[in-house]
């Protein structure tokens, strides 16, 4: 297999040679120089943002110590403990590059000079032809708060263009708008430090072991205490093997788990109904919407047994506190949305929400994926959490910006959307800011067309990323620690990080360069920022009123509280570390329960595709790679991805370990490293993302989308595996714990799907066979407006955000 069991063999010699993995450069073995100077900052990768000392020697970052910071008291995971190697590393882009000689050219150094007057002479003339939407940011949230509200105000300022989104929308899109209509709020309820509260923890969809390393010690804690742990995963994750209950769902199918544990809930008399009735709206209609879930029924649909979706609702219904946890495991779905509002149902009516220790709590993946949203570089939000579509809000902030509420633009389309666009030709440019979209969108051959048609692509990073690659100008950008600014991290904590070195080479932090670009294009009186600070106070007016309010955070207050938990409204305010103790974010105070129907994932195993793909994240890398995989301890543990196989669909197939083997999809194949492990069902494989072009996964995911929020499914499509010579579907047999899915169960499921999801379902209900319902192919158009039409203001009332 691809990951380096060895490194914990005890007579491994410890001194790793990054030279021998292949990244030699300054700076890579000064281990044992002496720091003049210790930075207190925070690590730049998950949303955890745990507490750390870059040690600085001679003006460079030279190692690494754990802060004891509140959330993450002194510890750091494997990815933690190396990212200061980013800084000196000899792959930094030092200046900028343009491809002379057209497309086919190569990049070739230029000045900053050369570079931003290019691109804007060509911005100006597009615009001028085909309209200011004809240009696109496509930004990200790795970056500060203060990067993300420049990146924001540069779209709808200097360029005034309605198309602005970020790399969040593959993330945390289907949550936050799950939290937002459930409670008026998009943020976790509760701080990481209440999980030992609770008395049991039900983890849905979430490699907390992997992804949020540091994480795990709360519920490591809440464990010691006696909390019970319920996993739901289609994986034995390292979490899931240390679980009380352990649910191995058919990727895509979590609904029907989720509503059968409410119905057991209801069944054995567990419901709060005191709580129901005095802070919920809703609950009827969730009652009888759960009824048709028996614990057989949903066995069927979901492939977990009756008896531990029986046992899970008892531990979970019985427990006072209890925290039900999700990730990306149901939130990358097309019905992302109503799965996170599957797992809120059920926290409401346990009466949880609001309990020290007890409620919902989504985990934010990206470092500032939570600041990232609310900060106003989301096609449908200003700052504050502030809705463009609202007319006093816009209001607000064309007075704070000091422009005409008219030039202000409408919502824009979602970063999924944006792709359609460039290859439809309606975007003609767009700068990327901070994202790799190559790697991280599904269906990559079709984005790689989308942005070759772009003249010109305009991306700014700091290493060459697979998307940098193509660019037609690759301007370099800062690490996190060669500037200063706050980020705001899964808890809702508005954290500060501090500069510890200068750029390398001519590189900029990226609000200078936005701030550049502002000015080429006769709009710089809008940006007159002297330094982060200043773009800071403007950031906390600009929230001032908000849903996300930072008015009362101050860099003083954040350093003397060990950070501030926004809402934080008033200078004298501590901030909110705890929501919804007494009411929720809705004109009424309560909170709002949703009906939750089942459907299938939009493509369903048949018979040339009988398998189901499942994509995520492994320990040693973070996102696409772009940073992970430059680093030599990281990826020497994993330098290449691979699939896993359960040992029974292995032997069927005749695929050894470590056999090269071929995994297609309806949108194309590619052949990777096979890890036989018991720890997956028998009718799913699993591929990890992070790295690029012919080992990317996302060549094989599904590019369809949630309606609503445009998140992509990539957690369940059709696939099938194969020796590299042969092709032979693959046919499994049921054993527990897993119900593995099989003709005869697929016609049951189909009747199941139809009787509890009502017309809907049945029209995209399980058959045996090719149910591919959603593929390139069929696929509706994903643009609901053309651009250059301008949106009706809808009324504010009923506003999702
Ligand atoms: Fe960094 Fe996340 Fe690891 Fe903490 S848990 S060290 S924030 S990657």
């Amino acid at each position: 297999m691809s990951v380096n069991k060895d490194f914990f063999d005890p007579r491994r010699d410890f001194n790793y040679d990054f030279e021998s993995a292949g990244h030699p450069g300054p700076g890579w073995t000064d281990a044992d120089r002496v720091p003049d100077t210790l930075v207190p900052t925070h690590c730049c990768f998950c949303g955890v943002q745990c507490g750390m000392y870059l040690k600085v020697a001679d003006g460079k970052v030279i190692g690494v110590e754990a802060r004891d910071f509140p959330h993450n008291r002194g510890k750091l995971c494997p990815k933690g403990v190396v990212a200061y190697q980013q800084v000196g590393h000899p792959d930094r882009l030092l200046y900028p590059m343009i491809r002379r000689g057209g497309k086919g050219g190569t990049l070739e150094r230029a000045s900053w000079d050369e570079a931003l007057d290019y691109v804007v002479s060509r911005w100006q003339r597009i615009q001028a032809e085909h309209g200011k939407d004809a240009v696109a940011i496509y930004s990200g949230s790795s970056m500060t708060n203060e990067k993300c509200y420049v990146t924001g105000k540069f779209a709808r300022v200097a360029l005034a263009t309605r198309h602005i989104d970020y790399n969040g929308r593959l993330c945390m899109s289907s949550a936050a708008l799950g939290y937002a209509r459930a409670f008026g709020i998009d943020r976790a309820p509760l701080p990481m430090t209440d999980i030992p509260l609770t008395k049991a923890m039900l983890v849905v969809g979430s490699n907390v072991a992997e992804c949020f390393p540091v994480m795990m010690q709360w519920i490591w804690q809440a464990r010691d205490r006696g909390a019970a742990l319920i996993v739901v995963d289609p994986r034995e994750t390292p979490l899931a093997r240390t679980a009380d209950l352990w649910l191995p769902v058919k990727p895509g199918t979590d609904p029907a788990l989720l509503n059968a544990m409410l119905r057991q809930i209801i069944t054995d008399g567990l419901v709060d109904e005191a709580y129901v009735k005095a802070r919920t709206n809703g609950w009827d209609e969730v009652r009888a919407a759960v009824e048709p879930f028996t614990a057989e029924a949903a066995e069927r649909l979901c492939g977990v047994p009756a008896e531990r979706i029986v046992a899970a609702a008892r531990l979970y219904g019985r427990a006072d506190p209890s925290l039900v946890m999700h990730a990306r495991g149901i939130e990358h779905s097309t019905h992302g949305v109503n799965n996170v509002l599957a797992c809120i149902n059920l926290a409401l009516a346990r009466g949880q929400l609001g309990k020290p220790g007890g409620g919902a709590m989504m985990i934010t993946g990206q470092g500032n994926g939570q600041g990232g949203r609310e900060v106003g570089q989301k096609a449908n939000q200003l700052p504050g959490y502030r809705h463009i579509d609202v007319p006093e809000e816009r209001q607000y902030i064309a007075d704070l910006w000091g422009i005409p509420v008219e030039e202000m633009p409408w919502e824009g389309a979602a970063a999924t959307e944006m792709v359609h666009l460039m290859a439809e030709g309606d975007i003609k440019s767009c700068m990327v800011v901070c994202s790799n979209l190559m790697v991280s969108l599904p269906d990559n051959a079709v984005v790689q067309r989308a942005l070759q048609q772009l003249d010109p692509l305009v991306v700014v990073d700091f290493f060459l990323s697979e998307t940098a690659e193509l660019a037609d100008v690759v301007l370099p950008g800062t690490v996190w620690c060669e500037d200063e600014g706050t980020t705001t991290n899964l808890e809702g904590r508005v954290i500060k990080t501090n500069q510890a070195v200068d750029p390398p080479g001519e590189a900029k932090p990226d609000w200078q360069i936005a701030v550049e670009l502002a000015e080429r294009l006769g709009r710089g009186k809008f940006f007159p920022y002297r330094d982060v600070r200043t773009i800071w106070d403007e950031l906390r007016l600009a929230s001032k009123g908000g849903v996300a309010d930072y008015y009362g955070i101050t860099w003083e207050k954040i350093d003397e509280q060990g950070g501030v938990f926004w809402p934080c409204p008033t200078l004298d305010s501590p901030g909110t570390p705890r929501l919804f103790t007494e009411r929720f974010a809705h004109p009424d105070g309560r909170a709002k329960m949703f009906p939750i129907p089942y459907a299938p994932p939009a493509e369903e195993p048949g018979e040339s595709f009988p398998l189901r793909l499942t994509t995520g994240r492994v320990v040693y890398h973070y996102l696409s790679g772009n940073q992970t995989r430059r680093l030599g301890f990281l990826l020497a543990q994993a330098p290449e991805p691979w699939v896993e196989i359960h040992p029974r669909l292995a032997e069927q197939l005749g695929i050894a370990n470590d056999e090269i083997v071929r995994v297609a999809t309806p949108r194309g194949a590619m052949e990777v490293k096979a890890l036989i492990a018991p720890t997956i069902r028998p009718d799913t494989i699993f591929i990890p993302y992070h790295w690029g072009h012919r080992l990317a996964a996302n060549q094989l995911t599904n590019p369809a989308v949630e309606p609503t929020v445009k998140i992509p499914e990539y957690k369940a499509c059709a696939a099938r595996v194969e020796k590299c010579a042969v092709t032979t579907p693959a046919a499994t047999t049921a054993e527990s714990p897993f119900v593995v899915e099989t003709a005869e169960t697929a016609r049951e499921a189909s009747a199941v799907s139809a009787a509890t999801a009502g017309a809907d379902a049945a029209t995209t209900a399980i058959t045996p066979g090719a149910t591919e319902n959603f593929t390139p192919a069929n696929a509706p158009t994903l643009c609901p407006y053309a651009v250059g039409e301008t949106k009706a203001p809808p009324e504010k009332a009923g506003k999702a955000f």
